[in-house]
């Protein structure tokens, strides 16, 4: 499916830092929203419905499957997410650009459909950190930080399908990293031609 908007994908283990990559990447990018996603997983401390994620039930997440409501969906850590079709196709078609915070498996969904998304990885700096910030984190019983250690593992032999990776040792480093990459998607010949169809057409550029 071909859009006006440009559409970003990023996936890490957990703990690698996406949430705050894209949280802070949010604040300072006007022109980019976030898709929010269903899961079927208990909300944490601090979440909200309808913020973070809408949280539902596993029956309402199968019967929005079964409708086909969902671009993508895929079962993570032993719950499932999704990305609706909803509020996304609109907003890409009416030229914004669209950042989604998926895993691997929906990360090559997308692909499928939108062709042009930019696939990018998150990486921790060493599965050390990365433990120690899911244990900082605070909000995942030890059992639950076991599996996603455990599945960090074949998420991160994923990278390889991506278009970009960024390594988020120092977190402002991987934000200009990220940053960078929005930015130069932007500067692509046929995004500038849709953003800038005044100046090209003053140039006389078809
Ligand atoms: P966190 O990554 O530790 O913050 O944990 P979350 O519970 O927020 O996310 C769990 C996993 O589900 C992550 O790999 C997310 O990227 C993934 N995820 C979140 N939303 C979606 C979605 O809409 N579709 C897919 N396919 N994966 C999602
Ligand atoms: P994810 O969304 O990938 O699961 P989060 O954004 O929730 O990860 O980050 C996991 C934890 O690590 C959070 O407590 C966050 O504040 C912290 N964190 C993120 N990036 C860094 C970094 N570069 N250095 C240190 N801690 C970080
Ligand atoms: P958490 O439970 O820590 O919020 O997320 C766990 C994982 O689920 C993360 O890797 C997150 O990116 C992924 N995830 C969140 N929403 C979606 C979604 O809509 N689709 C897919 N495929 N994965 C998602």
């Amino acid at each position: 499916m071909e859009t006006p908007g440009n559409l970003f994908v990023v996936a890490a283990p957990s703990g690698a830092g996406k949430s705050s990559l894209v949280k802070a990447l949010l604040e300072l990018d006007s022109h980019l929203g976030v898709s929010v996603s269903h899961t079927t997983r208990a909300p944490r401390g601090q979440e909200q419905d309808g913020r973070e994620y809408h949280f539902v039930t596993p029956e309402v997440f199968q019967a929005m499957a079964d409708r086909g409501e969902f671009f993508e969906w895929a079962e993570v850590h032993g719950r499932c997410y999704g990305t609706s079709r909803v509020g996304i196709e609109a907003r890409l078609m009416a030229g914004e650009d669209v950042i989604l915070e998926i895993d691997w498996q929906g990360a090559l969904q997308i692909k499928q459909i939108f062709p042009h998304a930019v696939l990018i990885f998150i990486l921790p700096p060493s599965w050390q950190e990365l433990e120690q910030r899911l244990k900082r984190r605070g909000e995942d019983q030890p059992d639950v930080i076991a599996l996603r250690m455990a599945n960090a593992r074949t998420e991160v032999a994923q990278a390889r399908h991506f278009d970009f990776v960024i390594i988020n040792s120092l977190f402002e480093t991987a934000l200009f990293d990220l940053k960078t990459v929005v930015h130069s998607q932007r500067l692509k010949y046929a995004a500038q031609r849709r953003a800038k169809s005044q100046v090209f057409a003053a140039l006389d550029i078809s």
